[in-house]
């Protein structure tokens, strides 16, 4: 390995990689367990991606691809000598094309300032999510990523245009094309996103941009009970013509937890209610939508889905309503915790919240369970403490969660991926022919195994259900 480390380095120079102490600092910034791997990479140009593939296929090393490190599954840890490669030096902004909608980035650039960028053209980079300060647009394609806006705009596959991807051997696979509608032959660039980094590295991207809109309306709501969730999202989407933007629900413990000390926020509504939903709709004309807006609350009102609701009448009001939403930190104050990110038929979520409470409640009688999520996308997040991080408890509770889950035939991961973490819960949510045509692909596109082994399956072809 010390020749293939020696090649590697002469091929990219000092700047060009990281070691030691270094890689420590790196492996830390982000919130999840990376690894220490003994080099990572740092190339500058899709040439040197292309340039350490051919290197490390020849020798048969791995390479895990690193973003923001902002992922949740232990995608991007790299075990056992694996080395990392960091796009972080590709970071260009590259070209925003204005008629075309579409902005050609690099893999490595930060996802706020690809946003803030195209905002100084009119336009939006619809995806938004709570890690955008840190998460980068490669990291965002090869995780799918979700957020706030999918129920408008869908995930970052709606947003991906053309891709560029260096594969395992070093072939650079260049499809940076601008049309929304292209359908000769088979459609590669849907391989690699959501592929976790195991199918090939993302270079860069053509993301599909759309039109500013200039207009905001924001509320925070509260509803008494389950079933008036779904009816208020509906009557919201009828009445708000296509510009609802955003549906966030949390459970009553969560935004009690979000709104009281050791929390910055102060509660827009009372804390009384089983149910908060923070609704917004984007549209054109800022005097018409608001009071399209305001008239759509109030027949949620009379039609007695809503029991409180609190409009924004400014920008201040407006951020710190979302400031609640995102400051998810704030589950640290039930450290150890264990993170879920699930999906189901919204039919189906009632009878599954309570029938997983009453599992968590026999098993562990004081635990916390913090349930938000993106409802109009049939996506919760779980967030369970127990007091305990061991593996037991960590399988314990992972009983208490996929259980009923598999019962419903809901998914293990709604928008976070595989990884590492929710390995042996695929066969819950795949069929065992699903997961052997993953195999397949991935054999053919990576016969030696070297990128991002053993993440979202086991190598092995599996014997049970659960491996
Ligand atoms: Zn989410």
């Amino acid at each position: 390995m010390s020749a293939l480390i020696d090649q590697l380095k002469d091929l990219l120079g000092p700047t060009g990689y990281l070691e030691g102490a270094d890689v420590e600092a790196k492996a830390s910034s982000g919130w999840s367990h990376v690894g220490n791997p003994p080099l990572v990479l740092r190339p500058a140009t899709t040439n040197e991606v292309s340039q350490i593939m051919k290197l490390c296929h020849e020798a048969g090393q791995s390479v895990v691809a690193w973003g923001g490190l902002t992922g949740l599954v232990e995608s991007a840890r790299a075990v056992e000598g694996e080395l990392a490669l960091s796009l972080e030096r590709m970071h260009a902004i590259e070209e925003v094309d204005e008629l075309a909608g579409t902005a050609t980035v690099q893999a490595g650039a930060v996802l706020q300032t690809v946003q803030e960028e195209i905002e100084k053209h009119g336009l939006i980079l619809p995806l938004d999510l709570g890690a955008r300060g840190s998460a980068t647009i490669g990291g965002n394609v090869a995780t799918n990523a979700g957020g706030n806006r999918v129920i408008r705009y869908g995930m970052m596959r709606d947003m991906v245009l053309g891709l560029e991807v260096v594969l395992a051997d070093g072939t650079v696979l260049s499809s940076l094309g601008k049309m929304i509608k292209d359908n000769a032959g088979y459609d590669l660039k849907q391989l690699f996103i959501g592929s976790e980094g195991t199918l090939g590295i993302v270079t860069r991207v053509v993301v599909r941009l759309r039109r500013k809109p200039d207009s905001q309306d924001t509320a925070f709501v509260a509803v008494d009970s389950f079933d008036k969730l779904p009816k208020l999202l509906d009557l919201m989407d009828r009445r708000l013509a296509g510009t609802l933007s955003a549906f966030e629900c949390l459970w009553q413990d969560f935004y009690k937890l979000l709104t009281n000390e050791p929390a910055p926020h102060t509660p827009p509504v009372e804390q009384d209610y089983p149910y908060y939903v923070l609704i917004e709709a984007m549209g054109a004309n800022q005097q018409k939508d608001s009071e399209r807006f305001e008239l759509a609350l109030e027949d949620a009102f009379e039609a007695g889905l809503i029991v409180d609701a609190v409009l924004a009448k400014s920008q201040s009001e407006r951020d710190k309503m979302w400031a609640i939403r995102d400051d998810v930190g704030q589950v640290a104050q039930n450290w150890p915790i264990f993170t879920f990110d699930i999906s189901l038929p919204v039919k189906d979520m009632e009878a599954y919240v309570t029938e997983m409470k009453d599992r968590l409640s026999s098993a562990y009688p004081e635990h916390t369970a913090m349930i938000f999520g993106h409802l109009g996308d049939g996506n919760l997040h779980v967030i369970a403490g127990v007091g305990d991080d061991s593996k037991d408890a960590r399988r314990g509770v992972e009983a208490c969660v996929y259980e009923p889950l598999r019962a419903r035939g809901g998914s293990v991961s709604a928008e976070h991926g595989v990884g590492l973490e929710k390995l042996p819960y695929l066969a819950y949510t795949r069929t065992p022919e699903e997961i052997t045509l993953m195999r397949t692909l991935k054999n053919a596109l990576d016969p030696k195994g070297i990128l991002n082994p053993g993440k979202i399956f086991s190598a092995q072809p599996l014997r049970s259900a659960a491996e």
